[in-house]
């Protein structure tokens, strides 16, 4: 018989296994065991939701045997199942297509077979790791033939037909020799064997099966002892997430986590759920500790597996989270919904829906919680998701302002620490009106804005916005603890100490009404107005805007691919008349020296753009300029 090659990939990940030098091989039988248990579920599933008669719960069952002397070891299950074809293509690539694409990346990095192995575990392949050759009996459900693949590692596998009573499969590993690095004897040995079932796969929820050696006194003897066979279920069948939690330790759940859910590190947090009543159900929560590769990408599928009375119905069902939370992953264990739901009806579940709310709920309690008790853990996944939940409040138009609003953080000019918009309202100066921010690509960038550096001299916070989307934000939250939000840019911060610059501001405005009318016609339509300003301190000009749309918003919404028309805001120029440049634009126009006066316009607005962080509108032109002005002084 012709042996067929493996796929490419296959070979790499098989080549990997078979030199495996990863210390903790004994996950090949977890992993043999999550396949059976995966059969069983799909079979019994399909019995429930077709009406199939005859499969009984209790008859699905887990068996492993081994054999010290023909070094084999044998995992069987009863169920669904490979027909020749879903041998070919499930055994004969890999399925963890993730895997492989993961290993690309890391390539060239040192251990990266150990690192593989050990963040993802492999399925089927594992069993290469400790085994030589390898041989699954399989007979799909309904089907009346069965087949033998075969397989001695890298050179490929044969597939043939063979008997086979009842559906399943039957998976035997001839066991590696042992040698002095490696101790293969130990996955023929029955107490090892136990202790590798309990410590992996006890949660499994179907018996794990195994003829146990035991020894009696003979009943009547005189303390004489009998050997005997007892079929043993070594798991207690109890899934984590039905078990009290004072029997799961956090690594218990921490292994849970990366094993379901393909993470290599341990969950930022895990958040248990036990509910009864309106709806009864179970849920396991997790929130990784760091943002999945894809995570803001269309790629990224949210959703929580979801299960019926401990059955799985789907894996990611996307109605369970809300997009807010979208990074949360986990499960959903009810009683409350019908088997036979199929994934249309699942949309439009009255119970889902509530379970969903309490989710939702939950989720929040707990990010609250942490954030009021262990900030740096909480800082450290608002770096990650924290992007996410301000969307969350952006597009639900404000809706979710009261659920996210008091999770948001932000970075201010109190301090290097991450501040809410509570305890910044705690922080406000006496009489002070609103909650000042500002916008711009870092915190240190904003803190130099001109703007800023008198608001904060007056002892006022600013609240530093670096989010493209943080200003959209604001504006659907629209107030916080009764105070409105303004921007460092608008015309009217309302503070007292204004009054007096104000008034003097106006009067050098009426004073120099001419000049700065120049000034605006010189820009050429750039800007909407030129006036006096009050607010700087030390610089000489700033750009601020009038109306509803801000420069950074101009920015972000210009940004939007294909989004038509650009779209700007009204800009003003302000220039400050304590600066010794206003003096001279004064001079200049009094001279009448119109040329030079245009030149000053034009680089000072110049200048505003850059401190914004805008691009200046011609580059070549504002060089020449600065160059001519530097030659003339
Ligand atoms: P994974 O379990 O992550 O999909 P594996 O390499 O372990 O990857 O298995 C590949 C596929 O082979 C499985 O998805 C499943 O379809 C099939 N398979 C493996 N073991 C069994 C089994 N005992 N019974 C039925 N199908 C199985």
């Amino acid at each position: 018989m012709r042996k067929k090659a493996f796929k490419a990939e296959s070979k790499r990940l098989l080549e990997l296994m078979i030199n495996s030098i990863y210390t903790h091989k004994e996950i090949f039988l977890r992993e043999l065991i999550s396949n059976a248990s995966d059969a069983i579920d799909k079979l019994y599933y399909r019995s429930l939701k077709d009406g199939i008669s005859g499969l009984a719960r209790e008859d699905f069952a887990i068996d492993i045997a081994f054999d010290e002397d023909a070094r084999t070891l044998t995992i069987s299950d009863n169920g669904i199942g490979m027909t020749a074809e879903e041998l070919e293509t499930n055994l004969g690539t890999i399925a963890k297509s993730g895997t492989l694409g993961f290993r690309g990346e890391t390539e060239g990095e040192e251990n990266e077979d150990i690192d593989v192995i050990g963040q993802f575990g492999v399925g089927f392949y594992s069993a290469f790791m400790v085994s030589d050759h390898i041989t699954v009996v399989s007979r799909a459900y309904g089907a009346d033939t069965a087949n033998l693949w075969e397989s001695d590692g890298v050179d490929g596998y044969t597939i043939q037909p063979c008997e086979k009573d009842g559906h399943g499969s039957v998976i035997t590993l001839h066991i590696k020799p042992s040698g002095d690095e490696e101790d293969y004897d130990r996955f023929l040995d029955q107490y090892q064997l136990q202790q590798l079932v309990r410590k992996y796969s006890d949660y499994i929820r179907y018996p794990i099966r195994m003829d146990i050696k035991k020894n009696r006194p003979i009943e009547g003897s005189d303390g004489e002892y009998e050997d005997y066979i007892e079929n043993e279920t070594l798991n207690s069948m109890i899934p984590i997430w039905k078990r009290s939690k004072s029997e799961v330790s956090d690594e218990d759940y921490a292994r849970f986590y990366r094993d379901k859910f393909a993470d290599f590190k341990d969950p930022l947090k895990v958040i248990r759920m036990s509910t009864e009543g309106s709806a009864t159900f179970n849920a396991l929560l997790f929130v990784p500790s760091q943002t999945p590769f894809n995570y803001y990408s269309k790629e990224y599928e949210k959703g929580l597996k979801l299960y019926a009375s401990g059955v799985l119905i789907t894996e990611c069902c996307a109605e369970l989270l809300p997009d807010c939370f979208s990074f949360v992953k986990g499960l959903v264990d009810s009683q409350d919904l019908s088997l036979n739901i199929s994934r249309e009806l699942l949309q439009h579940d009255r119970q889902l829906r509530l379970i969903a709310g309490q989710i939702e709920k939950k989720i929040k309690n707990e990010l609250k919680s942490m954030l009021n008790n262990d900030r740096e853990k909480y800082t450290e996944l608002f770096r990650n998701f924290g992007l996410q939940m301000k969307y969350g409040i952006y597009s639900s138009f404000g809706q979710k302002k009261d659920l996210l609003g008091d999770l948001l953080l932000y970075r201010s000019s109190a301090g290097d620490d991450m501040t809410t918009l509570s305890e910044y309202c705690g922080r406000m100066r006496e009489n002070q009106k609103y909650i000042y921010f500002a916008s711009g690509d870092s915190a240190e960038r904003i803190a130099a804005l001109p703007q800023c550096e008198r608001l904060i001299d007056l002892g006022y916070e600013i609240i530093y916005l670096t989010d493209d989307i943080d200003e959209f934000v604001l504006r659907s939250i629209g107030t916080w603890e009764e105070k409105e939000f303004r921007s460092v840019s608008g015309d009217d911060l309302g503070i007292d100490e204004d009054e007096t610059g104000k008034k003097e501001a106006a009067e050098a405005q009426e004073q120099n009404k001419d000049m700065l009318e120049s000034v605006c016609s010189a820009l050429d339509g750039k800007v909407t107005k030129v006036i006096a300003s009050h607010r700087l301190k030390s610089h000489p000009v700033c750009l601020s805007t009038e109306g509803a749309i801000s420069l950074e918003m101009e920015k972000v919404l210009n940004a939007v691919p294909g989004a038509g028309e650009t779209i700007k805001a009204s800009r003003v120029l302000e220039i400050n008349t304590s600066h010794p440049i206003f003096a001279k634009l004064s001079a200049l126009h009094e001279a009448g020296s119109t040329d030079k006066l245009n030149t000053c316009a034009r680089l000072l607005y110049g200048q505003a753009l850059l401190i914004e962080g805008l691009p200046l509108e011609d580059p070549v032109e504002f060089a020449r300029l600065m160059s001519e002005m530097m030659a003339e002084s």
